[in-house]
């Protein structure tokens, strides 16, 4: 198998942990960002020296693009960014959070724009790349408390549906990553504790929520496919959930 090269956002828990452990184990070499720097740090000393990492915040352009450099710097090439970093705070839109609003839609759209904007010049002088991004179920219908969420995961469907035509003519792939509920830490993005405390709760029933490795599954798969193939989405999700 060849040796791909991906950069993956989110990487310091949940999926983008699972994924950067998978690409591993199929031979990638991967380059890790997110905020908290102690655990790329454990995840890098774990996977051996083909996984880096840089301390990176989605939200800032520069992080990004540095975390790019960093992958081009140290292996020549990018294969694939995957754009996985994300909150999801939720509320009814009466309580009127605007910070948090904010806040989510800068990580969860800027942080996916920010991805595209410093991978797209690299893929294109290259000639070939793969821009893959984690939406959700919440990208295809919206529920009550879900609103906002619901919002940046519509936008990321449609921005990477929209790289899709726009790029598909140029080699670059992209892939939209929709799960249902996945048991990982995100309940900790929640402001009202008892809420995320429900969430973790109810993602520890049977049937009622995937594992990170089950969705890593599905990211490998759509970068270790032939580049004749673009996977433009998988939409996955627990066997117990509608
Ligand atoms: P986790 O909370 O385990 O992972 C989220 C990751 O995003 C962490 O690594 C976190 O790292 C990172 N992150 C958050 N904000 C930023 C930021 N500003 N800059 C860089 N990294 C950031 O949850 P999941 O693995 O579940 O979440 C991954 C993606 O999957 C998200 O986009 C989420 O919306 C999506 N998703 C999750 C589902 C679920 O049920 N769990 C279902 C469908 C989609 P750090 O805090 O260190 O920065």
């Amino acid at each position: 198998m060849t040796k791909r090269v991906v950069v993956v956002t989110g990487a310091s828990s949940g999926i983008g942990a699972a994924t950067t452990k998978l690409l591993v184990e199929r031979g990638a070499k991967v380059v890790i960002g997110a905020r908290r720097e102690e655990r790329l740090q454990e995840l890098a000393t774990e996977l051996g020296n083909n996984v880096i990492y840089r301390k990176t915040d989605v939200t800032s352009v520069a992080d990004v693009k540095a975390l790019m450099n960093l992958a081009l710097d140290k292996f020549g090439h990018i294969d694939a960014l995957y754009n996985n970093a994300g909150i999801m705070p939720i509320a009814n839109l009466s309580e009127d959070r605007h910070a948090e609003w904010k806040n989510m839609l800068n990580i969860n759209v800027m942080g996916v724009l920010n991805g595209i904007s410093a991978a797209l010049p690299v893929m294109k002088q290259q000639g070939y790349g793969h821009i893959l991004a984690t939406d959700s179920l919440a990208g295809h219908l919206v529920m009550p408390e879900y609103a906002v969420y619901c919002g940046t995961k519509f936008a990321v469907r449609a921005i990477m549906e929209g790289l899709q035509q726009e790029e598909h003519n140029n080699g670059i792939r992209s892939t939209i990553i929709s799960p249902g509920a996945v048991n990982t830490e995100l309940y900790l993005s929640e402001s009202n504790e008892a809420v995320g405390k429900a969430l973790k709760e109810s993602w520890q029933q049977p049937n009622t929520a995937l594992s990170p490795e089950d969705v890593a599954e599905a990211v490998v798969y759509a970068i270790f496919a032939p580049t004749r193939v673009n996977v433009s989405e998988i939409y996955l999700r627990p066997a117990g959930q509608l």
